[in-house]
């Protein structure tokens, strides 16, 4: 059976009823025949029929034993987290997620976790940054907002040999073009408010273990912790995901035609883009993605925040706002939002300059997006006029 078959057929039909779409079982409670006696139910928090199904499906399209579903991508995050005990470290991605950053620094630290930062695009740090504490690697690929690849079945085969478990924030690819489990890591994360949802109409995370021991330490940590998803979040996530690969194969598409646009553009300094083979890690993304993904970022060559102001503001079909991953485009200005509380020199070490705009190349017709770009350009090279570069 192909993927996109599994996918449609791993959604049971309502026992039943017979219902093709999984019903919302919108209830807390389950009706016990007598105590203890119950049909795999007894409790919402504990189980509940939509948020099983979700649960399934996605560990069908991850490849792993288990799926959870919680209330956020970060309440995801947060699970992994409380695997570990006081004293552990991890090691994560210098270019972490700014939640996932304030997640570990402001809440994990003070319980006795500390977090060290490396870049993992260069899996020769990542092994000597590894202390006899480190007990979980924590890598995002492709990062957020500059595209930065790291080497997944490499970075796996270390943490192997240490018995160090490696977690993938797999939002960015989606597993319909990046499979984290099959390439070696432990543990993936997912913000479904993007890609796996991909309406823009719903905030939910997932988390999907390659073996059923580590299953079961989440399930416990699901229950007693309760950032469950709802069922009807649920129901919204399983509809998104039915059409997941046919929208990642034209957000790839699309997002290939506006980079490769950009770069012929003289107002354009970087254009990032794992898709291009001028970006620096192209053949690790060649060979662990099947598709490269909705995100593109570029900054000006005049490097100040004015101009790419006006830009972000002058596009009609790409709308300002934060988030991405959805069937709309957006656009944004990564310092000036999403990545405003991270301290200016740290973030231009990232490459997160003043003028950096960040992409989510949505589902309208390619050639619009790209007339767009080109009238905003215009528009903002305008703002320039008396300046060379
Ligand atoms: C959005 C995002 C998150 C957080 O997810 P929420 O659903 O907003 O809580 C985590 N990781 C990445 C890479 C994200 O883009």
């Amino acid at each position: 059976m192909k993927e996109q078959t599994k996918i449609l057929h791993s959604i049971p039909v309502d026992e039943l009823t017979g219902a093709i779409s999984t019903p919302i079982y919108q209830t807390s409670t389950f009706v016990q025949e007598a105590p203890g006696v119950h049909r795999g139910y007894d409790y919402s928090r504990t189980n509940n029929p939509t948020r099983a199904a979700l649960e399934k499906l996605i560990a069908t399209l991850e490849g792993g034993s288990n799926g959870f579903a919680f209330a956020s991508g970060l309440a995801a995050i947060d699970a992994v987290v409380k695997l570990l005990n006081a004293g552990d470290e991890i090691l994560a991605v210098d270019d972490i997620y700014g939640g996932a950053f304030r997640l570990f620094t402001h809440i994990y630290q003070k319980f006795g976790i500390r977090v060290n930062y490396t870049d993992t695009t260069d899996t020769e740090q990542v092994a000597k940054a590894i202390t006899p504490k480190t007990k979980l690697i924590w890598i995002e690929t492709p990062t957020n907002p500059t595209l930065k690849i790291s080497d997944i079945p490499a970075i796996a085969t270390l943490a192997a040999a240490r018995n160090i478990l490696l977690c993938v924030d797999n939002t960015f690819a989606s597993p319909a073009a990046q499979k984290p489990l099959e390439l070696g890591a432990d543990i993936v994360v997912h913000s479904a408010t993007k890609y796996l949802a991909g309406h823009s109409d719903v905030i939910a995370g997932l988390v999907v273990t390659k073996t059923a021991e580590l299953g079961h330490q989440v399930k416990f940590i699901q229950n007693a912790s309760g950032a469950i998803l709802g069922p009807f979040d649920s129901w919204l996530t399983i509809r998104g995901i039915e059409t997941l690969s046919l929208r990642i194969i034209q957000h790839s598409k699309s997002a290939q035609a506006v980079a490769e646009f950009l770069k012929t553009q003289e107002l354009v300094r970087n254009v990032y883009y794992p898709g291009l083979t001028t970006h620096h890690n192209y053949t690790v993304a060649k060979r662990q993605q099947k598709y490269f993904g909705g995100i593109v970022s570029f900054d000006l060559q005049v490097d100040e925040q004015e101009p790419a102001t006006q830009l972000t503001k002058a596009t009609q079909y790409f709308q300002l706002a934060e988030s991405l991953g959805g069937v709309k485009s957006l656009i944004c200005l990564p310092s000036e939002m999403t990545h405003k509380s991270i301290p200016a020199g740290i973030r231009r070490q990232a490459g997160v300059t003043d003028s950096l705009i960040r992409l989510s190349v949505g589902l309208e017709d390619p050639e619009d997006l790209i007339q767009d770009l080109k009238r905003a350009l215009r528009i903002a090279a305008g703002k320039l006029v008396t300046r060379t570069w």
